[in-house]
């Protein structure tokens, strides 16, 4: 159930209105938007008996939702929801494109340094790296722990970047969730409900990737238990999913991006380094990502792939990097986007591959 509010009602009616459905035992979900505020009321069982809700003052009708995911649906809200930060013009659904870049693991400090310099200078605004990593093998290097957090933290201090960094459990939460700017939730928890609803307790956005076998529906719904806790500020990646090809790591399902912003509000970006697990890959299909209007990127760097303890088959090298940052710029503008530059090298910066010329790289690569 919705509750829209008229286009003149105050803070005050919006406030005892929720009130009003606490009393009721439910959870009301203020959700602003351009013209009104609509209220989702969450945690019923069955139809809700309407009360005396639509009789509140400033309450202009109350509407049925009949999709199953009700606060990530563009039903409750129409306008895209955009996701901003401190001190910068960075965001998740504005007209700017969120560039998030940086190694699969946070492996040293010095690795971290190189990978982030370099990825700042190209104009990513958002660092990425795993301190937690969740790998297929116990015997795989695990992550640094609250140690490569630190290092990452000190990454932000240095360039002004926001970080990026995933939990994968409870415990890791915990953690994450001081030194992050966004909390990412990886693909093989995308349907760990107890850390979907820890998450959504949580202050910070949530990045929440499709699980490897996720439709569309269970993708939205794994959303919607993070919104129903309260978070309201979730991002969505497609990363690929499984699929007979062998060609590619996973299959990246780009046509999920206009699938997804005809049914939701929430911002949602394109992860092409998991999404086809090969490096000479990753350029050309963050081209297409930009091209069918995705709000942004997230993409593995590493100074010295072959050396990666993580992913260095699908991690760029830094040159890559800008030569990818060269093309989004070019295409971006087609599709009505910019990329804002962030921290201390971002802004303005200009790279080799912007000063030759990008015109005949797209042209070589293609
Ligand atoms: C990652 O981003 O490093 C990662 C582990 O991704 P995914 O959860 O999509 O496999
Ligand atoms: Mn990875």
């Amino acid at each position: 159930m919705l509750v829209v509010m008229k286009a003149q009602a105050t803070e005050e009616q919006v406030r005892a209105v929720c009130q009003k459905i606490e009393e009721m035992g439910y959870r009301g979900h203020p959700l602003p938007g351009a013209q009104r505020t609509a209220i989702g009321i969450t945690g019923n069982q069955g139809e809700i008996e309407p009360g005396t809700l639509d009789e509140m003052p400033g309450v202009q009708e109350l509407i049925r939702v009949s999709k199953p995911y009700k606060l990530v649906s563009r039903d409750v809200k129409s306008e895209n929801t955009v996701i901003g930060f401190p001190d910068t013009d960075a965001t998740f659904g504005g007209p700017g494109l969120a560039v998030i870049a940086g190694p699969c693991a946070i492996e040293s400090r010095e690795q971290t340094m190189a990978v982030a310099e370099h990825v700042c200078r190209a104009g990513a605004q958002f660092f990425r790296g795993g301190a937690y990593k969740p790998r297929t093998s116990p015997y795989s290097f695990q992550g640094l722990g609250e140690e490569g957090l630190r290092i990452m933290a000190e990454v932000r201090e240095r360039f002004g970047m926001k970080i990026v960094t995933e939990a994968i459990d409870n415990e890791s939460l915990e953690l994450v969730e001081k030194y992050a700017d966004v909390i990412q939730i990886g693909a093989r928890n995308m349907q760990n409900f107890s850390l979907l609803k820890r998450v959504g307790r949580a202050r910070k956005p949530v990045l929440l990737k499709r699980g490897m076998s996720a439709t569309l529906e269970e993708f939205l719904m794994a959303a919607e238990y993070v919104m129903s806790e309260g978070n309201y500020q979730v991002i969505l990646c497609e990363r690929g999913v499984r699929t007979f090809a062998d060609h590619t790591r996973n299959t990246l399902d780009l046509s999920l991006v206009p699938a997804v912003q005809r049914l939701s509000h929430l911002p949602i970006v394109v992860d092409p380094s998991h999404g086809t697990g090969k490096r000479d890959k990753v350029t050309p299909v963050s081209r297409a990502a930009v091209a069918v209007g995705a709000d942004g990127l997230m993409v593995e760097v590493h100074h010295e792939p072959d050396r990666a303890l993580s992913d260095g088959m699908q991690s760029l090298y830094p040159e890559q990097f800008d030569e990818l940052m060269a093309h989004v710029r070019q295409i971006a503008p087609v599709v009505g986007r910019t990329v804002p530059g962030i921290g201390r090298h971002g802004r303005g910066a200009e790279t080799p591959a912007v000063r030759q010329g990008v015109g005949s790289s797209i042209s070589s690569v293609a």
